[in-house]
């Protein structure tokens, strides 16, 4: 090594900008405490006022949802949710934990198959009806997550206020199929499901929710479904593979 190459190592270098102690701190706390417990970067926008009932769908796609469980066949939930990951669809099932606890690899799967799984509470009761430690308790121990969909739609203020102190959104939705009813022992049928969603108005089908359930006829609707809100000129939110327990407002969809 020359000499003058030496002299460069050694010329003198601006003094290093410290910044000040409490600025610094400032920062550390902003890094550990002001990041969701994801490793998903936070969004650069900030997030538009947010709708329960899309649950944070801006995307101008549609989000198809499937409640509860599939208390006669148990494989029907993965294998809804196979047949949807195969046509590039990304779906959300809110599950009863006091069954989906019985069965983790239910929800590992579905996640696995790209799919979000959400807090449906533990019991399915009506939140609005219990005393505050108990609806509290049904939030806490619904399936992990950071959506909430309250049974029944039945939720007010102090249900969304415990779901936030939880880490979670109330997430309802804009189209009801109304699958669930059931008339005589028996549920709306494939091509009413079909024709319920059809007919549905165009903003609640845009960046729209829409519910179904996994005891119903939904699921055997799900291929027409999904063939009709294409024809209408619909997208529905894709499946860009496995998810985790957080679901980050605005959706990924
Ligand atoms: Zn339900």
């Amino acid at each position: 090594m020359s000499g003058s190459s030496r002299r460069v190592l050694h010329l003198p270098r601006p003094p290093r900008v410290r910044p000040p102690l409490g600025a610094a701190l400032a920062a550390l706390t902003l890094v550990l405490c002001g990041l969701p417990a994801s490793a998903e970067p936070a969004s650069a926008e900030p997030a538009a006022a947010y709708d329960h009932r899309r649950c944070g769908n801006t995307s101008g796609r549609v989000l198809l949802t499937l409640d509860d469980w599939p208390y006669d066949h148990v494989e029907r939930a993965v294998e809804t949710g196979a047949y949807l990951k195969e046509r590039g669809i990304r779906a959300a099932f809110f599950l009863i934990n006091e069954y989906a606890s019985q069965q983790p690899q239910v929800a590992r799967t579905l996640r696995r198959q790209g799919h979000w799984v959400g807090n449906h509470t533990y019991s399915h009761p009506h939140l609005t009806t219990l005393p505050e430690a108990e609806a509290r308790r049904e939030i806490r121990d619904g399936v992990r997550s950071t959506l909430l969909r309250p049974p029944f739609g039945d939720y007010g203020p102090r249900e969304t206020r415990i779901a936030a102190s939880l880490g979670y959104r109330v997430c309802t939705w804009t189209v009801d199929t109304l699958d669930w009813e059931n008339s005589g022992g028996r549920f709306p049928d494939v091509a009413t499901l079909r024709a319920r969603i059809r007919d549905a108005p165009a903003e609640d089908k845009r960046g729209g929710v829409v519910l179904g359930h996994l005891f119903s006829n939904f699921p055997d609707a799900l291929p027409g479904i999904v063939d009709d809100l294409r024809d209408q000129g619909y997208a529905l939110c894709r499946n860009t593979g496995p998810t985790g327990p957080v679901i980050r407002d605005p959706l990924r969809c």
